[in-house]
């Protein structure tokens, strides 16, 4: 006979951090993610030792009020969606609910927080949701320590210390694209790895894509009402022997997609050859109802209502900045 029980709310964390928190570059997508959410127009990141050492994201947000400190780190609790509906709508980055969970199941995490109208901060110890007051100007101070601590058969799963830092200097760079209207910096080790001012998108571009990409890059700029397509994308000469430099956002997520993936390689298909890949940074914009990002908890796979049409859109978008600069041919799309 088998006899059923019921798991401990932390266990139930800790099964559900393997599919949020996959490597410090995790933690680092949901806590910056948190800030942009939170309305921020300065975002501090600072890691230690790749991230695994700590992960301590400062932002000038909203801010947590004391007595939703606790909350917050409470699986399936947001203030960013109440109903279906809203899940339809989505607008912000977050909504599921249980990042900070999932967080604070596997490292040590505290959050120190000030809200619009407190007289000061609070800060709440992940561990044991023990408040204490605390100093800070408004805004957040997210601390994420010693990565899978209590977990160690997912610490054996790290890689080195360069890799994992190249993998939060990844994630960094996707968010600092999305939003070049805020001011982001992140170092490693105390050491200052990017120091980027609130810029026009054109300019904060080029501070991470470099200025040879923006001088052998067009322009892409349609808009056929329902969907737009903004940003800059390769001529053949930039063209490069890895996918390192492929960024593409669905309403400012960064996505990877098969079918933009391929809506790109088409439009490429008669000027690139062999294993070149384009270099490209490209904003999609479309109608939230159009795109359902609940396909997984990362949400970096949507999920378009009209793939045919979104496809068609991209194809020819990007084919036809590249006749323009006499580098394509012109041709239909094959699905
Ligand atoms: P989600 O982002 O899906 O709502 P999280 O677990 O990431 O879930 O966060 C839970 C809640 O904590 C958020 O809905 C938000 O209200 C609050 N929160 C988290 N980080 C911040 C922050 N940096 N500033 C303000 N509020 C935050
Ligand atoms: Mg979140």
């Amino acid at each position: 006979m088998t006899v059923i029980h019921r798991l401990s709310d932390l266990l139930i964390n800790q099964i559900a951090a393997g599919e949020v928190v996959e490597r410090p570059a995790s933690v680092l997508k949901e806590v910056l993610e948190n800030a942009v959410d939170a309305g921020a127009r300065a975002i501090e990141v600072q890691l230690e030792q790749g991230g695994v050492r700590r992960i301590r994201v400062t932002d000038d947000g909203c801010g947590i009020g004391r007595d939703d400190l606790a909350l917050a780190l409470e699986r399936h609790a947001t203030s960013k969606i109440a109903s279906l509906d809203d899940l339809e709508h989505v607008g912000t980055m977050g909504f599921r609910g249980e990042a900070l969970a999932a967080i604070a199941a596997v490292a040590r995490t505290t959050i120190t927080s000030r809200a619009d109208g407190e007289a000061h901060a609070w800060r709440i110890d992940g561990s044991d949701r023990a408040l204490a007051p605390a100093a800070l100007g408004q805004g957040t101070v997210v601390d994420v320590a010693d990565l899978y601590y209590n977990t160690p058969a997912r610490r054996k799963f790290l890689k080195s210390e360069g890799t994992e830092y190249a993998h939060c200097d990844e994630m960094f760079r996707r968010v600092a694209l999305a939003r070049p209207d805020i001011g982001m910096q992140l170092s490693h080790n105390g050491r200052v790895a990017h120091r980027l001012p609130p810029a026009a998108p054109f300019a904060r571009i080029g501070a991470l894509m470099g200025d040879d990409f923006l001088q052998h890059a067009r322009e892409v700029a349609a808009d056929a009402g329902i969907l737009r397509l903004a940003g800059f994308a390769s001529l053949p000469a930039y063209s490069r022997a890895g996918r390192d430099a492929q960024y593409f956002f669905v309403n400012g997520r960064f996505v990877r997609d098969k079918l933009l993936a391929h809506a790109v390689r088409e439009a490429y298909a008669d000027i690139l050859h062999g294993s070149r890949h384009p270099a490209y940074v490209l904003f999609l914009e479309l109608d939230p109802a159009g795109v359902d990002v609940n396909v997984h908890p990362a949400k970096i796979e949507v999920r378009f209502r009209e793939s045919r049409a979104v496809h068609q859109f991209v194809f020819h978008a990007l084919r036809r900045v590249l006749a323009e600069s006499g580098a394509g041919m012109a041709g239909e799309a094959t699905m």
